[in-house]
Formats: structure tokens, C-alpha cells, sequence
């Protein structure tokens, strides 16, 4: 038998871990609803027409050869007006670079910044990856309290009490996944000044940013001075390309604290060649081209979060914050004695009323006892899936 690295097997990821159980269902012909990715590309969600168009033409015209590793220029162009209208950020191509997706730059940006036994502020709950590739690399990923009570925003007392000598990084993930929350200006400015004091760049997940119901996102590239940001953003979420894979990150970095950090990447970068070359093509249309369609999609985001929250505050044994970005919602277990931990409730969900959630704890420490909805489906489908759930939940708490 050939032994496999540690490092890989540690590594879970529960947002596709509860699909094998839900496969054995779906394997005797019950229907399951699924709403455990979230990946609008799998209901009424697709990238817009002139970047499919975009995308095609790359190919038909021969644009399928390798790339720079820093990613084709005309795209990092696109990529600095796109930052300069939305973030107002005083950057050039030469701080831009083209990714593999979001989750390829945190690969890039972790591996080139972390050492065996140090660490960097991720929030609970976030995104799995924040937690696993952290560890991947024998780096520490040290969850830092967001409070529900406060609509999920970060506990900057806590963030102060995690950091120490070995602390490389702040991450940020606004809009949040799972809890939908957006930050508010003052807690970004509040990061960026824990930050300054404590000589750490901060890193800025922004796939959500143009993805509110409430409110604009606010980046923390666009309120520094002089503390370094890297700001990570892509084709998944706002442009419902998630199955292109191609994202891209930029430093903002007036006084060039991040210039070794860059060299370091940029060697990364190197040895794994580079992004796919027609998707880029696809980006540039999709970034200089008209949103339109973003009104179109996020009124209908609207109406499935608005009815998804307006059932769960009607269901007991729940209760649950708005969420006021991204497509997650994120609701407490309040009736905690039939269940052992959040992922038992998961399963039993699955089993009792076919409808597939995450579990909270998936997410990290500050995730226990709670669970993700991914609220994209159409109304008709998150109906039956809540009629589903609140079944289940009259019927266990009777
Ligand atoms: N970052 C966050 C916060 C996410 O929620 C996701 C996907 O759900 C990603 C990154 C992945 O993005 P990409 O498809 O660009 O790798």
C-alpha cells in the first residue's frame, strides 16, 4: 500500500462532503433537493451572452495557446478599469495577476506567504478553504469571531487577541460565505487600522462584491493608506461563470511592503504556467462589457432570499439573520436537544426530510449549531424544500 502525504488527507471540505450520503438516496430514486453548492451555473444562472459569444470566438480564432504567467494583458488592463470604477484603487497591470479562479490565488497567495507554523486571521465561520489550505501548507488558520447578534460582523477585540509574532495575515471575506453578512465601512476601517498597528497586509475576498441587497460592499483597498491589501476577485459569482475557472488578485501597495511577497508569487506562478487562455478572453468581454444583466439576476436573488428568510422565521427550532449579500443564509439551531452536533441535524434533515444543507460546523468553531442554505434555486423549488423542512421540524419538535 503506498502511504499518501498527511497533509492531503487532513483535508475536508463539507460543502461536498454531505453529497455521498445524499448520492445513496438519490441512488433508490428518492428526490433530494439540493441546496448545498453554491453554484448558480446549476439553476436559471448563466455568465451573460457577449462573454459565452467572447469565449467561443477565442477558440474558433485560435486563441488556445499558453499565456503569460501574470495573465494576458489586455485582461489585466480590463481588470484595473474594473477596480478603478468599482474600488477607486490607484493600481497598474503590473500589480494585477490572472488566476486559476479565487481558489487558485488563495493556493498562490498562501503558498507564497506562509511558513511551517505560522498563521493568519481567517473569520468564523468562513469558506472552507480559508481553514484547509492554511493547513496544507503546516500553517496555523486562526479563526477570528464574527457575531451573529451584530449581523455577523468581525469581532475586532478578538481579532486583536489572536494575533501574534507569528501572524503573516488578516483575511477578510465580505460579502461572507455562509453568512451573507456585509461589512460595515467603519469595521473595515477598524481592520485596516488593527492591521497598520500590527505591520500585517490584509487580504480581501471580493467575489460577492457587487452581490448586496442592502447596501455597497466597501473595500479595504479602497479606504488604506499605507497598510498593504491584496484584493481577490473573479468570474464565479458576479459574472455566473463559476465551471471557467479564471479569477485574478492585485496588491495595493503604495509604499511596496508586498514587493518579496510578489517575487515569491510570482515564481509560484511560474512552475504552474498559467490561466486558461480563451477564458481570459471571456473576462476581458465580461469586464469591460455591459451588467445589465446583474439587475436582472440579483432582483431575482432578492425575491428567493426574502422568501427562503420569510419561512424560516415561520418554522421553529430556528431562528435566523437576514442576509444582506451573497446567496447564503445561515440559521442558528435553537432546539438543540434532539440532535447531537449540527452535522447529526444535517444528516437527519437529509433522511427525514430529503432536502440537502451544510453543516455549520463545516465552516469553523463559530459555525456549530448552525447550517448553510444555498438560496438559488427558483421560488417553486426552495417552496417545496421549506414545506419539506418545516414538516420535518413540526413533526421532531411535537
Ligand atoms: N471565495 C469565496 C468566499 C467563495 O464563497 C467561493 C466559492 O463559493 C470562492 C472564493 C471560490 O471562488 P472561485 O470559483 O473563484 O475559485
Amino acid at each position: 500500500m503506498v502511504r499518501p502525504a498527511e497533509r492531503a488527507m487532513g483535508i475536508e471540505y463539507a460543502i461536498r462532503d454531505v453529497v455521498l450520503p445524499a448520492r445513496e438516496l438519490e441512488k433508490k430514486g428518492i428526490n433530494v433537493i439540493r441546496l448545498n453548492i453554491g453554484d448558480p451555473g446549476k439553476f436559471d444562472f448563466q455568465p451573460p451572452k457577449h462573454m459565452r459569444d467572447a469565449y467561443c470566438r477565442a477558440i474558433q480564432e485560435g486563441h488556445n495557446y499558453y499565456g503569460p504567467s501574470e495573465g494576458l494583458p489586455e485582461l489585466r488592463e480590463a481588470i484595473v478599469e474594473r477596480e478603478k470604477r468599482k474600488n477607486g484603487v490607484d493600481i497598474t497591470p503590473d500589480d494585477v495577476r490572472v488566476t486559476a479562479a479565487v481558489t487558485e490565488a488563495l493556493q498562490l497567495i498562501f503558498g507564497g506567504l506562509l511558513n511551517p507554523g505560522e498563521n493568519i486571521l481567517v473569520p468564523s465561520p468562513s469558506y472552507p478553504p480559508y481553514t484547509g489550505l492554511v493547513k496544507f501548507y503546516a500553517a496555523e488558520p486562526r479563526e477570528y469571531l464574527t457575531v451573529e447578534e451584530n449581523g455577523w460582523q468581525p469581532d475586532i477585540d478578538d481579532m486583536r487577541k489572536k494575533i501574534d509574532e507569528k501572524t503573516k495575515a488578516i483575511a477578510v471575506i465580505n460579502p461572507n460565505n455562509p453568512t451573507g453578512a456585509l461589512y460595515e465601512k467603519k469595521t473595515i476601517k477598524e481592520i485596516l487600522d488593527l492591521a497598520g498597528e500590527y505591520d500585517l497586509p490584509v487580504i480581501s475576498d471580493e467575489i460577492y462584491d457587487l452581490m448586496t441587497y442592502e447596501g455597497k460592499h466597501v473595500s479595504p483597498g479602497s479606504l488604506t493608506k499605507d497598510v498593504p491589501v491584496i484584493v481577490m476577485n473573479g468570474l464565479s459569482k458576479v459574472y455566473f461563470a463559476t465551471g471557467w475557472r479564471l479569477g485574478y488578485f492585485y496588491y495595493v501597495d503604495p509604499e511596496g511592503k508586498l514587493d518579496e511577497l510578489r517575487e515569491a508569487i510570482d515564481k509560484l506562478m511560474r512552475i504552474r504556467l498559467c490561466p486558461s487562455t480563451p477564458a481570459q478572453f471571456a473576462a476581458i468581454a465580461g469586464l469591460t462589457g455591459p451588467m445589465d444583466y446583474l439587475e436582472e439576476y440579483m432582483a431575482k436573488l432578492k425575491e428567493r432570499r426574502d422568501y427562503v428568510y420569510k419561512r424560516l422565521t415561520e418554522i421553529p427550532g430556528v431562528s435566523t439573520v437576514k442576509p444582506q449579500g451573497a446567496f447564503y443564509i445561515f440559521p442558528r439551531i435553537e432546539e438543540r436537544s434532539k440532535w447531537k452536533n449540527d452535522k447529526e441535524f444535517v444528516l437527519d434533515v437529509l433522511h427525514g426530510a430529503h432536502v440537502l444543507f451544510v453543516h455549520g460546523s463545516g465552516f469553523g468553531k463559530a459555525g456549530e449549531w448552525h447550517f448553510r442554505i444555498v438560496f438559488l434555486p427558483p421560488v417553486e423549488i426552495l417552496e417545496e424544500a421549506m414545506n419539506r423542512f418545516e414538516e420535518f421540524m413540526r413533526k421532531k419538535l411535537s
